[in-house]
């Protein structure tokens, strides 16, 4: 049995995707690191090879 447990990281400027897994949750949203939980409150991206969410 295969289970979709992935999904785009709720950061609307950031393209990573996460598996749910190890997603890092905020208000019930999965993000891919503290950065982009956090809102990117700090200007830092998510440190992902392509992403520029930080910006
Ligand atoms: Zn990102
Ligand atoms: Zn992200």
């Amino acid at each position: 049995m295969t289970t979709v447990n992935q999904m785009k990281c709720a950061c609307v400027s950031c393209l990573c995707i996460v598996s749910l897994s190890d997603a890092i949750n905020k208000d019930g949203k999965p993000y891919c690191s503290d950065a982009c939980a956090n809102g990117h409150s700090e200007g830092e991206g998510c440190g992902h090879t392509g992403c520029s969410c930080d910006a």
